[in-house]
C-alpha cells in the first residue's frame, strides 16, 4: 500500500505542527477575504462565531485543493493498482469537531493563532464555539471517523459514505436526576465544512411494480422516486497533502412532485416534499412504530443506493466498463445497516446495466465484506418481507435468488441437513416462533461478501462459534479478526498536548506518525524524573476538568485524588451499574469509619441512554441521587465524590480523558465486541480497571498484564455459570458489604425514603441479573483496594502509566486500517 511520504520535521512545542510551508500566508489571506464576507453579512460585529466561520471557510479552501490533486492521483491509479478503493458504507460517522484538527494537519494553528492576537480573541475560545458533528450514537460512528482519519494519513483511496442527518443523536439534558433528550440542530449555522456537490445527484426509488421483458431484463418502476445529492466532508492527512472524502447524501423530492405543483396539487406535492425530508431528519427514527421502522429500512436503502449508484459511475468514468469492478473496488459494510448493499449492486449491474447474473454476483461478492459489532443474537438486524415488498420489491427478487443460489450449493455440499438450510437461509419463515417471514441481513451479508471479521480476538472467536457458527462451518476461510484501533491525532496529540510534548522530550517525535514508536518509552518506565514529569501533565490536565466539574456541576474536587472515570453509552452489560455498586460501598465503609487513611476518588460518569431504554434511564437517575447523596454529605468530604457529566459527546471525551487516572471497562466477560474508549485512555497514560473482555484482552498482552487492573469471570466461566443456572442471591446472601448496598437502595436511602423508583432496577438484580454483576461485585473491590494501594505509590503509579503508553502503539487506527488492507481489501483477499 501506499507508505506515507517523506518525513515532515516536527518542532517540540506543545502544538508540534507538521511545518505549514508556505500555507502560512495563503491561509491568513483566505481568512482575512472570508472574515471580512462574515463581518459585512453578520448584524453581531466581529464575535467568536464569526471567527469560527470564516477560519473554517479558509481552512476548508485549502483542504478543497488537497481535495482535487487526492482525486486526480486516485483517479490516475489504474487497473494495475494493488490498492482497491475503498468505500466505507456506515449509517453512524460520529466526527466531532473539524477544525482544531484541520488547523493541525495543516500546521497553521500558530499562524491563526498569532491573526486572532492581533484582533483580541483567543483561539481556544473559538475552537469551542464549533458544534459536534454527532452523526452517531456510539463506538460504531466514532470508529468508521477514526478509519477515515487513518485513510487519509495512509493515502488509502477511500470513500466514507452515510447520510447527512439533520438531527443527529439527541442532546442529553439532566432535569433533577433524569435524562431529558433534546433535538440537537447541528446543522443550524450551516457547518462551513461541507461542500454541496450539485453536480452529484442520483435517484432512489421506493415501490411500485416490476415488469420482465421478451429479453428477461427486469424493469423496476418505482412508485416513488427521491434525489441524493452529495454534501463531501473533507478529512486531512496530518503528515501528506492526502486527505480522505466523507460523502453524506442528502435526500430531495425529485421532480414528479412539481408535475402535481403545476397541476394545482399542491398537497401532493408536499407530501413528497416531506416524505423526503424525513429520511434526513434523524439518526434513528422511533422503532416502535411501524413508520418510524418503515423509515429506517428507508435510509438504509437510501444510503446504499445513492453511495453505489456513486460508485458504478465512478468507475464507469475511469475505466469505460463494469467488468474489473470488484477487482478495483472494495464497498465495506460498516455492521448489517449497509446490508442491502449486494441486493442493490446486483440490481444495477444487471437491470441497468444489462450484466448476467454469474458475472454481476462474481463482481459483487469481490466488492463486499462485511464487520460485525456484536454477538448479541436481539442485535441482529432482520426486516418483515412484508415491508420489502412494500418498499423493495425489486431487491426482494434479488434476494430470494441469492437465497436460492445458495441453498442449492449448500445442499450439494451438506445433503439431509435441511435444518442447516433453515438455520442459515436468508429468510427466518417464522416456523419455530409463528411470527412473519423475515430477511435477515446479517445472513445476506455473509452470503455476499468474501471476507467478514470482528472486532478484536476474542469477539471474532466467539462470533464463529455463537452467532455465526452455522457460516463460519460453511466458509471457514471467511472469517478473520482485525481489532479496532483509534487515531492517535485526536485522541492522542490533539486531546493531549502536555503529554505529547513529554514523549517527544523522551523519545523524539516519531511516533506522531508511527505509534509503534510509543513502545520505546517502557526503557524509561523507571525514569523518576519522566515519572514526576508525566505526573505533573496529570495534574494539569485533572485541573482542567475539575474547574469545568466547578463551572458546570457546582461540585468541587480535589485533583490529588484518584480521578476514576467512565464513560460510554449507558447499557447494562457495561455495567455503570456495578460502578455504583462499588461507590456506594466505599459511602458506607467511609461513614463507618471516617477517619481511616482513604485515598481520595473523584468517580467521573458520563453517557447517554437510548430514549426508550428504561433500565439504562433507571441507572442515569441512580447516579444522580448517589452522587447527590454522597457529595452533601459532611462526613465524607474530599474521600468521595461521584459526579456525571451530561451530553457526553467526542468533544466532551477529549476533555475528560487526558485527566483520568483510572479507566473503567468492567463490561460482562464476553459482551463488549473490542471497545475503543479503553484504547483512548491508555493512550493517555490511565490505567484500566477492566474485565476479560474484547480489546482489553489485547491491551494487557501488549502492555503486560502486571499492568492492567483485571478482575471477574471470564468469558468462559460466564457462560458456564449460566447454562448451570444462576441465582445472583446466593451472591448476595453470602456477601454482607453487597447486601447492604443492595438493601440501602431498596430502602430509599438515595431516593428520600421512596422504596418504590428502584424497585424494578433492584428486582432486575436479584432474579436475573443477566449481566452478572452479582458474581463479579466480591473481585471488583477487591481489586478497587488494590487500585488504592498503588495510587499511594506515586512513583510505582507512574512506571505503570508510563508502561500503559508504551503497550499502546499497536491500537492506532493505522496499524487497523492496515490490517484491513491487507487482510480484507487487498487483491490477494480476492484469492483466498
Ligand atoms: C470512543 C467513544 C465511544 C466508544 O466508547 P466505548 O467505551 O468503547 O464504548 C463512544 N462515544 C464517544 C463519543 C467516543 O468518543
Amino acid at each position: 500500500m501506499n507508505t506515507p511520504s517523506a518525513p515532515v520535521a516536527l518542532s517540540s512545542t506543545d502544538s508540534a505542527e507538521p511545518a505549514a510551508g508556505g500555507a502560512a500566508p495563503a491561509l491568513v489571506a483566505a481568512f482575512e477575504a472570508a472574515y471580512a464576507r462574515e463581518l459585512a453579512q453578520s448584524s453581531h460585529g466581529p464575535t467568536a462565531q464569526a471567527v469560527l466561520n470564516a477560519a473554517s471557510l479558509a481552512c476548508r479552501e485549502l483542504l478543497a485543493s488537497r481535495w482535487a490533486s487526492t482525486q486526480a492521483q486516485d483517479a490516475k491509479r489504474g487497473l494495475k493498482a494493488t490498492v482497491r478503493r475503498v468505500h466505507y458504507l456506515s449509517m453512524e460517522f460520529l466526527m466531532g469537531r473539524a477544525l482544531s484538527n484541520a488547523l493541525a494537519a495543516l500546521g497553521l494553528t500558530s499562524a491563526l493563532e498569532a491573526k486572532l492576537a492581533a484582533t483580541g480573541q483567543s483561539l481556544g475560545e473559538v475552537l469551542e464555539r464549533e458544534p459536534d458533528a454527532a452523526l452517531g450514537n456510539g463506538g460504531l460512528g466514532r470508529l468508521a471517523a477514526c478509519f477515515l482519519d487513518s485513510f487519509a494519513e495512509l493515502g488509502l483511496p477511500s470513500f466514507g459514505y452515510g447520510l447527512r442527518y439533520r438531527y443527529g443523536t439527541f442532546a442529553q439534558v439532566i432535569q433533577q436526576g433524569r435524562q431529558l433528550e433534546q433535538p440537537d440542530d447541528w446543522t443550524r449555522d450551516t457547518p462551513p465544512w461541507e461542500m454541496p456537490r450539485f453536480d452529484l445527484r442520483f435517484k432512489v426509488g421506493f415501490g411500485g411494480r416490476i415488469h420482465v421483458d421478451a429479453a428477461g431484463v427486469h424493469h423496476w418502476e418505482p412508485a416513488e422516486e427521491i434525489e441524493a445529492q452529495a454534501y463531501d466532508f473533507i478529512v486531512p492527512a496530518h503528515h501528506t497533502e492526502r486527505v480522505a472524502t466523507l460523502r453524506q447524501w442528502q435526500a430531495t423530492a425529485a421532480p414528479i412532485a412539481f408535475g402535481a405543483f403545476c397541476q394545482g396539487d399542491y398537497s401532493r406535492a408536499a407530501r413528497h416534499q416531506v416524505l423526503a425530508d424525513a429520511i434526513n431528519w434523524v439518526l434513528y427514527p422511533d422503532d416502535s412504530t411501524e413508520e418510524g421502522r418503515m423509515l429506517r429500512l428507508k435510509q438504509e436503502a437510501f444510503l446504499v443506493s445513492a453511495s453505489l449508484q456513486d460508485l458504478v459511475a465512478r468507475h464507469l468514468r475511469e475505466f469505460g466498463e463494469l467488468q474489473s469492478l470488484g477487482r478495483a473496488n472494495a464497498i465495506h459494510l460498516n455492521d448489517t445497516h449497509p446490508a442491502l448493499a449486494p441486493a442493490e449492486l446486483m440490481r444495477l449491474l444487471m437491470d441497468e446495466h444489462g450484466m448476467a447474473w454469474a458475472e454481476a454476483w462474481k463482481i459483487t461478492s469481490q466488492a463486499i465484506a462485511y464487520t460485525n459489532h456484536t454477538l448479541m443474537p436481539e442485535a441482529l438486524e432482520t426486516w418483515p418481507v412484508r415491508m420489502f415488498e412494500v418498499l423493495l420489491p425489486r431487491h426482494l427478487d434479488i434476494i430470494y435468488r441469492i437465497n436460492h443460489e445458495f441453498l442449492v450449493e449448500l445442499r450439494q455440499r451438506f445433503p439431509d441437513d435441511e435444518a442447516l438450510a433453515s438455520r442459515v437461509s436468508l429468510i427466518d419463515e417464522g416456523w419455530g416462533h409463528g411470527s412473519e417471514r423475515r430477511v435477515r441481513m446479517a445472513s445476506l451479508a455473509l452470503v455476499a461478501s468474501h471476507r467478514v471479521n470482528g472486532v478484536a480476538a476474542l469477539h471474532s472467536e466467539l462470533m464463529v462459534q455463537t452467532i455465526f457458527a452455522d457460516y463460519a462451518k460453511v466458509w471457514p476461510e471467511r472469517f478473520h479478526n482485525v481489532t479496532n484501533g483509534v487515531t492517535p491525532r485526536r485522541w492522542l496529540q490533539q486531546a493531549n498536548p502536555k503529554l505529547s510534548a513529554l514523549i517527544d522530550g523522551a523519545i523524539g517525535t516519531e511516533w506522531r506518525r508511527d505509534l509503534a514508536e510509543l513502545s520505546k518509552l517502557s526503557a524509561h518506565a523507571k525514569d523518576g524524573a519522566l515519572g514526576d514529569a508525566f505526573l505533573a501533565v496529570k495534574r494539569a490536565n485533572k485541573e482542567r476538568l475539575a474547574e469545568r466539574i466547578r463551572r458546570d456541576l457546582g461540585v468541587v474536587v480535589s485533583v490529588d485524588s484518584l480521578f476514576d472515570i467512565q464513560i460510554k453509552r449507558i447499557h447494562e452489560y457495561k455495567r455503570q451499574l456495578l460502578n455504583l455498586l462499588h461507590v456506594i460501598s466505599r459511602y458506607q465503609a467511609i461513614c463507618d469509619n471516617p477517619g481511616a487513611d482513604w485515598v481520595p476518588r473523584v468517580v467521573v460518569i458520563a453517557g447517554k441512554a437510548a430514549s426508550a431504554y428504561q433500565m439504562a434511564k433507571s441507572i442515569v437517575r441512580l447516579a444522580h441521587d448517589v452522587g447527590r447523596v454522597i457529595n452533601s454529605d459532611p462526613r465524607v468530604g474530599n474521600k468521595l465524590k461521584l459526579v456525571f457529566l451530561p451530553n457526553y459527546s467526542v468533544t466532551l471525551a477529549e476533555s475528560i480523558i487526558p485527566a483520568a487516572d483510572l479507566s473503567e471497562q468492567i463490561s460482562t466477560a464476553g459482551t463488549e465486541a473490542s471497545g475503543t474508549g479503553n484504547m483512548k485512555f491508555g493512550m493517555n497514560g490511565a490505567l484500566t480497571i477492566g474485565t476479560w473482555d474484547g480489546a482489553n484482552i489485547e491491551m494487557a498482552e501488549h502492555m503486560g498484564p502486571e499492568n492492567m487492573f483485571v478482575f471477574g469471570l471470564r468469558a468462559d466461566a460466564v457462560a458456564k455459570i449460566k447454562s448451570l443456572g444462576y441465582d445472583p442471591r446466593l451472591y448476595v446472601e453470602q456477601n454482607a458489604q453487597l447486601k447492604r448496598v443492595i438493601d440501602a437502595i431498596s430502602q430509599g436511602d438515595f431516593s428520600h425514603g421512596d422504596t418504590e423508583r428502584y424497585r424494578g432496577l433492584v428486582d432486575n438484580l436479584l432474579e436475573r441479573d443477566p449481566y452478572l454483576l452479582m458474581a463479579d461485585f466480591a473481585d471488583y473491590v477487591a481489586t478497587q483496594a488494590k487500585v488504592d494501594a498503588l495510587f499511594r505509590d506515586r512513583r510505582g503509579w507512574a512506571e505503570r502509566a508510563l508502561r500503559n503508553i508504551a503497550g499502546m502503539g499497536w491500537f492506532s487506527s493505522d496499524r487497523t486500517i492496515t490490517e484491513y488492507v491487507d487482510r480484507v481489501w487487498s487483491l490477494d483477499s480476492l484469492n483466498h
